[in-house]
């Protein structure tokens, strides 16, 4: 059977609108309101939240013997403010695993609890060249050393609170967002370009008046980047769950950005065998151009599932994307075949 055709104006428009929409773990609320608002236009999808402030949506399939769930997460990297400086600036806490190198020099937006917003970049404390020589380049990234120059005028930590400021506040990165001859660069391409594949995957089915095999649940995680995203969230029958995140590309590695892959094992160990093996299958019969791939320094979602005690059968497919915690890239070409290929799991 053909795959359904996917509109690739609206995989690009979601993505782009996710990807500016600031969402680190801990406060990754507009992104899923984001989702659940564009989910909401599909009237066989009915959705909730859980506790937790994850996106649920129940999908009825045309069987329900062995339910499913695909899951993709909101959050991304982010920081919080840890202190505030005797000179006004703001040290801070990493939100996820990254390293302060990939974001330095990044404009950055401090997200107050008061509800306002304050502008700034990320920078080394001795970031001058002209005033500290060879310290700009020695000094290590870590996290005494760097900190944000607010764009307001401030130079006592008393100034700074004046502006709403209070440690704990959350600090969001610029994600820089560009799209040229099929290549989308921004940063948190982990794991919005997933999320946007799966959106893309539910407006296919549904516009060719198809619904998906199982009694399936679409899952949008809202913890991931900390490690216990999907850990609750599924209904207690659950079969099986295809986790779509993101494949790491780089030197040795099977994954590239014009792919989708599919994890068979990570930091986690092996994904489930039979499952994966059925995806494989899917990806073949449907010529969708994927790779097999083992991503040395990762955890998923649904290991977080596995991890907290769900009994089900786990997979992990996504497209590829370079340089991942860092400023991402990716392809349409990659984009579209994880889309693919979530279409042909939900009607398979
Ligand atoms: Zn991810």
């Amino acid at each position: 059977m053909p795959l359904s055709a996917i509109d690739l104006v609206f995989l690009e428009d979601v993505l782009v609108g996710l990807l500016n929409t600031p969402s680190p773990t801990g406060y990754a609320q507009r992104a899923i309101e984001y989702t659940g608002n564009i989910l909401a236009q599909f009237p066989a999808l009915s959705l909730s939240h859980t506790r937790k402030g994850a996106l649920v949506a129940n999908w009825p399939g045309r069987a329900s013997d062995a339910p499913r769930a695909l899951t993709a997460h909101a959050d991304t990297l982010g920081a919080m403010v840890k202190e505030i400086k005797s000179n006004g600036r703001l040290k801070l806490t990493k939100i996820g695993g990254f390293a302060w190198n990939t974001i330095e020099g990044e404009g950055c937006t401090v997200f107050t609890h008061q509800g306002g917003t304050v502008r700034g970049s990320l920078l080394l404390s001795k970031a001058s060249s002209h005033v500290h020589g060879s310290q700009v380049n020695d000094l290590k990234r870590e996290d005494d050393n760097m900190e944000v120059r607010l764009d307001a005028r401030v130079n006592s930590a008393d100034q700074t609170r004046a502006l709403g400021i209070e440690i704990g506040d959350f600090v969001v990165f610029d994600p820089r967002v560009e799209l040229t001859n099929g290549f989308v660069r921004s940063r948190h391409l982990d794991d919005k370009a997933c999320v946007a594949c799966m959106l893309a995957a539910v407006k296919a089915l549904h516009e060719a008046g198809l619904q998906p095999a199982q009694t399936t649940t679409l899952h949008i995680s809202n913890y991931e980047e900390v490690g216990h995203g999907a850990a609750s969230g599924f209904p207690p029958d659950l079969a099986e769950l295809v986790t779509v995140d993101m494949a790491a590309v780089g030197e040795g590695q099977a994954s590239d950005e014009f792919h989708a892959s599919i994890c068979v094992k990570d930091s986690g160990g092996p994904y489930h065998y039979e499952l994966s093996q059925r995806l494989r299958s899917l990806a073949e019969a449907h010529n969708i151009p994927y790779k097999v791939d083992i991503y040395p320094y990762y955890g998923s979602d649904g290991e977080a599932l596995w991890r907290a005690g769900g009994d089900v059968a786990v997979a992990l497919i996504g497209p590829g994307v370079d340089a991942s915690h860092n400023y991402e890239r990716t392809h349409m070409d990659a984009l579209v075949a994880t889309t693919n290929w979530i279409v042909a799991y939900l009607v398979s």
